[in-house]
């Protein structure tokens, strides 16, 4: 491939040693500086110029930001530093949160996976990221520090469009919190790439189902599109199809036809957006029909 910039251009590189003297780094040096963690969008799209901060803050220099802990309570924390390599190794992720380590899976090659980290897929907000379905129909939450306190985001709300969040100035993601699944939940992610060496997906489906007395049909489902959207979306026409009618062949496909609708695919490099569509109802009846298997739907 032609690389019309083969070199990274300089910076300056800081490392805070908490979260506080990273934020007042950040916000001394405003609109000069970035955080990062693993790195791997960061400095590519440094290399490529779409950003040349004079400073890179390396977030891995605090503690804090390496805690990956499980609670029956609060359930799956990912500190900001924690790699997808790490993720896919933990007990508590596969046992609770098996759609998250699969998707986790997706990305890149192990070495990548080495330093790619999930807060950080989440926070360049590409409508690719692997991560980002799962952690949606997961209902995960990131937990913000800046220079105006402490919040809390429901992921659902923390993504304005390809590559924006509601992230506001010298504001870093510190974690994201997963809370413990739905007795019962079964879900799976279904990528589908140009190749199967780690390409970024031109289409993906995440869905997760579980027992919900409450509906007609006595199940709850929740399924996300990536890659059809400026950001990934919910397909809530068909979440409650599935909630409304009984679960059947005939209704997965229906289903599938409706997450095919919600999607606005555009055409690029990777796939046109007719293909992109026609995979989200091929990927969606079969992450239907497995999700479904799974949760030991016979009809
Ligand atoms: C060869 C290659 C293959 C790849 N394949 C895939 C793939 O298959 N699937 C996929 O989804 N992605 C893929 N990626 C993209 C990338 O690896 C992932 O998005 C990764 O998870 C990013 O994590 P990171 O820690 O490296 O992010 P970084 O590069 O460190 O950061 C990404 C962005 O988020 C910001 N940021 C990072 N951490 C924080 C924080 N705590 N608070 C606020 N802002 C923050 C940074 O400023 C930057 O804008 C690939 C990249 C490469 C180079």
């Amino acid at each position: 491939m032609n690389q019309p910039y083969p070199r990274l251009p300089g910076f300056k590189y800081h490392r805070p040693a908490s979260t506080r003297e990273a934020v007042e780094f950040l916000e001394k040096h405003a609109n000069q500086s970035r955080p990062y963690s693993g790195g791997t969008d960061c400095f590519v799209q440094i290399r490529d110029r779409k950003y040349l901060p004079e400073y890179l803050v390396d977030l891995k220099g605090v503690s804090q930001f390496h805690r990956l802990d499980f609670s029956k309570d609060e359930g799956l924390l990912i500190g900001a530093a924690v790699s997808m390599n790490a993720v896919i190794q933990d007990t508590y992720a596969l046992t609770h949160y098996p759609v998250l380590v699969s998707s986790a899976k997706e990305v890149g090659g192990y070495q990548l996976r080495t330093r790619a980290t999930v807060v950080g897929n989440l926070c360049n907000a590409s409508p690719s990221g692997d991560t980002i379905g799962p952690c949606l129909v997961y209902n995960a939450e990131a937990l913000i520090t800046g220079p105006g306190g402490d919040r809390v985001v429901a992921l659902k709300n923390f993504f304005e469009g390809p590559g924006k969040t509601c992230l506001e100035p010298a504001e870093i993601v510190t974690a994201v919190r997963l809370p413990v699944p739905t007795k019962g939940a079964q879900g799976v992610y279904k990528s589908l790439g140009r190749n199967k060496m780690g390409d970024l997906a031109i289409a993906a489906v995440t869905v997760l189902g579980y027992p919900e007395a409450d509906t007609p049909s006595g199940y709850a489902f929740k399924i996300t599109l990536s890659a059809v959207a400026p950001k990934v979306i919910f397909a809530e026409e068909a979440q409650a199809l599935l909630s409304e009618r009984e679960i059947n062949r005939a209704n997965i496909e229906e289903a599938a036809k409706l997450c095919a609708q919600a999607s606005k695919p555009i055409d690029d490099i990777r796939s046109s957006a007719e293909y992109r569509m026609e995979m989200i109802r091929v990927l969606s009846r079969q992450g239907l029909v497995e999700t479904c298997e799974k949760l030991g739907i016979t009809r």
